[in-house]
């Protein structure tokens, strides 16, 4: 039997619209109402955040296949530091995780770890090729995993992908698309606009994101499908989502912290540590995500944690690799975003914890007593500076070193057991 009892924090509760100074309590994992006896553990939260576990839905953990990036061991624990309870791993690993057995693999190291917990995505055609559809009821069955991805590649052949929603749409699977027609992208390195034609370099017409999503919206309504629009990064790609949201179709989204932080000028000073799919946008698309994150349209924000060597990201703009680590600056990033009144404090709880819990159909994402006991402590008025070399990533590729941040997560709890802390 082991207790916790933090006390004395903000505890911000989306699913129940608690925001007040109290004590939360802890036993054998569970969140309970109170302890009988003095607790085992006692932690002082007084000036800090206590809040329902964090939740990514969106991270390469890299393996198998990719090891030298990262691995389970290295991205669970860059997830903890960071404040996650729970993360999405997505399928693009060698060898693909397109059947139960890779996807069983993955889960059961990460449960060995006894650290953040993972789930393990799996790709919605065979290999990520876009050439043939999987035998998705027997995946779900064998392995409780109901969600679907090519992330990395969108599902190009739209007869494929409307196959994939007709067999997935009755499962109640939820489809996440990478939304990017790379026929249209031509899997260009950043953003088709003033700086592209300013560097001289191929950009990508926004497009290539616009046209899937507003494709994949159309197989929403025809089929009933969850569809789930990872990433977004158009203006115009949000406005068909808000549509869709007001039609009553089942049709979410998710933000990236930096698609909510930086514009495609970032690429003139950090070069490829900037080059990321889909690509940084101008400001008025910047801006757009910020709204739309704020009015719920965009109901999550997820990190899309792309760790690289830095071989892989050397080189020319068009041939370094695309994407930067995120979970070890999405607190901080976003607490940024809270100091400038972008969203309040329940909005950034509510989506990076409770929605995801509840589109992902997966537990946590509450601190009402008989949940379990996923939790994060922040520090919100700890000013932290953004310093790759701390990470527990094996990814240092962001631009985001040297950010000022106003404060971070300090303590990461899982089923009641404390994964990490730096309450300092
Ligand atoms: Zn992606």
């Amino acid at each position: 039997m082991t207790t916790l009892h933090i006390k004395n924090g903000r505890i911000i509760d989306p699913a129940t619209g608690r925001d007040e100074t109290a004590d939360l309590f802890i036993e054998d994992g569970k969140i309970v109402a109170t302890l009988p006896t003095e607790a085992e553990t006692v932690v002082d939260a007084t000036g800090l955040w206590v809040v329902p576990g964090l939740i990514d839905a969106h991270v390469h953990l890299r393996e198998p296949g990719f090891e030298h990036k990262e691995t389970i061991e290295s991205g669970t624990a860059a997830a903890a530091a960071g404040g996650f309870t729970q993360v999405v791993a997505m399928p693009n690993t060698n060898p693909t995780a397109d059947n139960a057995r890779v996807i069983a693999m993955v889960m059961e190291k990460a449960r060995r770890l006894k650290g953040t917990r993972v789930i393990q995505s799996c790709a919605i055609t065979k290999d990520r090729k876009g050439i043939s559809t999987l035998d998705y009821a027997e995946i779900i069955k064998q392995t409780g995993v109901s969600i679907f991805t090519d992330d990395g590649d969108g599902v190009e052949d739209d007869a494929l992908m409307e196959k994939a929603v007709q067999e997935l749409a009755p499962l109640n699977a939820v489809i996440s698309q990478h939304s990017e027609y790379a026929t249209i992208s031509k899997k260009a390195a950043i953003h088709q606009g003033d700086v592209s034609e300013s560097i001289k370099v191929v950009g990508q017409p926004i497009d290539s994101e616009d046209a899937m999503v507003r494709r994949d919206i159309a197989l929403a309504e025809k089929y009933g499908a969850r569809i789930h629009v990872s990433h977004i990064s158009s203006a115009t790609a949000i406005d068909a989502v808000r549509d869709a949201k007001a039609k009553g179709l089942s049709v979410t989204a998710e933000v990236t912290p930096h698609h909510l932080q930086l514009t495609d000028e970032a690429v003139l000073e950090a070069g490829t540590i900037a080059k990321v799919a889909p690509p940084l946008r101008p400001g008025r698309h910047m801006d757009a995500c910020r709204h739309a994150l704020a009015d719920g349209t965009i109901d999550i924000i997820a990190t899309d944690h792309a760790p690289h060597t830095m071989t892989d990201k050397a080189g020319t703009i068009d041939k370094a690799a695309f994407g930067m680590v995120g979970l070890e600056i999405a607190v901080p990033i976003i607490l940024d975003l809270v100091r400038q009144k972008v969203i309040s404090p329940m909005r950034m709880i509510d989506a990076m914890s409770w929605r995801p819990a509840k589109l992902f159909d997966l537990v946590g994402g509450t601190l009402a007593p008989g949940s379990v006991a996923d939790v994060t402590v922040i520090n919100p008025q700890r000013p932290h500076v953004i310093d790759p070399r701390t990470f527990k990533s094996k990814g240092i590729n962001t631009p985001f070193a040297g950010f000022e941040a106003p404060g971070k997560a300090v303590m990461t709890i899982v089923a009641g057991n404390v994964i990490y802390s730096d309450l300092a």
